[in-house]
């Protein structure tokens, strides 16, 4: 690891002047990324005095994924004077972690376009999980795969170098990855980046993903280290914060520590938070596959209210008796 390493991200708007900048993903607002949409997001985000928003890359083919909506998406953002962050996941037929030529070609060129996209629109960090196709493989990593992922995303850091872009790699729960868990993997591969010459390469801790796999959170940041560059900030169920089981104290007692100066992206897949359009489409088997609908929602609760189904437990006999 280099010792100048660099974790922070060049934004140019109200994330600029913002220690740890606020951000809140575009999916709270919305499904898809239509003028429509896109306005309707961002005007939202700067209203709700967020400094950034998250912006999955639109989900178009070829060299459109690049270019669609950039324009209007960047004149939005300089209109309304928030950042944005650029996120994907790699899917099965966008594979870097993969001996398969011609899938691993598609996947770089994925990468390569949210790079361009994040350039075109004024962003500069493309986050998520870049590093293999979002799913559980029934098999470990071989090392074919290993060093063509590694080759793929040296490549693309240097590419995002020249583009002022830098590339976040978010570890997930084993549900959804059985590649990257753990700050501490995903750091030690980053290390094996930087070896490659990629000086531009953050991690970025998700608090859903790491409740699930790290001993805690405060664990989670001290692994990461000064690799960390930008946080999902989700509770342990993705709805309202604080209705939940996060040790917020011991994340955040851990990044002040830490001296971590990168943004707090809020992500959130409950209809409790997000808009009721966008449950719609995904209640049907949208894309995100992690949306519940009607989840905590009626009537709305938080840990320890009182159940809808209560059990009946017999009174206790009295106290219990002293022990020698
Ligand atoms: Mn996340």
């Amino acid at each position: 690891m280099t010792t100048s390493f660099d974790p922070s991200i060049p934004f140019a708007r109200a994330a600029h002047s913002s220690a740890n900048p606020l951000g809140i993903h575009a999916g709270v607002w919305v499904n898809d990324w239509s003028p429509t949409s896109a306005r309707a997001a961002i005007e939202a985000s700067a209203r709700a005095g967020f400094d950034l928003i998250e912006i999955p890359l639109p989900d178009a083919s070829g060299a459109a994924a690049a270019t669609a909506g950039s324009d209007l998406t960047r004149a939005l953002l300089d209109d309304s004077g928030i950042d944005a962050v650029v996120s994907l996941a790699l899917g099965l037929d966008t594979d870097i972690n993969t001996a398969d030529p011609a899938v691993s070609a598609r996947g770089e060129q994925r990468l390569l376009d949210a790079v361009a996209f994040a350039s075109k629109i004024g962003a500069h960090y493309v986050g998520g999980v870049t590093f293999s196709a979002m799913t559980k493989y029934a098999h470990p990593a071989a090392e074919a795969t290993l060093a063509n992922w590694l080759a793929v995303l040296t490549r693309v850091a240097a590419a995002a170098h020249e583009a002022e872009v830098r590339i976040g790699i978010e570890y997930v729960n084993r549900y959804e990855s059985n590649l990257l868990n753990t700050a501490a993997q995903t750091a030690a591969f980053i290390d094996e980046l930087q070896e490659r010459g990629a000086a531009n390469v953050l991690l970025h801790i998700d608090t859903y993903h790491a409740n699930i796999e790290e001993l805690c959170q405060a664990d989670a940041v001290r692994d990461a280290g000064q690799l960390l560059g930008y946080l999902h900030i989700a509770e342990s169920h993705r709805g309202r914060l604080g209705t939940g089981t996060i040790d917020w104290n011991g994340l955040f007692v851990a990044l002040a520590a830490s001296g971590y100066k990168g943004p707090l992206t809020f992500e959130s897949f409950s209809s409790d938070i997000i808009s009721p359009a966008t449950v719609t489409i995904s209640a049907c088997g949208g894309t995100s596959g992690t949306i519940r609908p009607k989840w905590h929602s009626t009537p709305r609760r938080s840990c320890g209210s009182i159940s809808p189904h209560p059990l009946t437990v017999p009174p206790l006999p009295g106290p219990l008796p002293v022990m020698p």
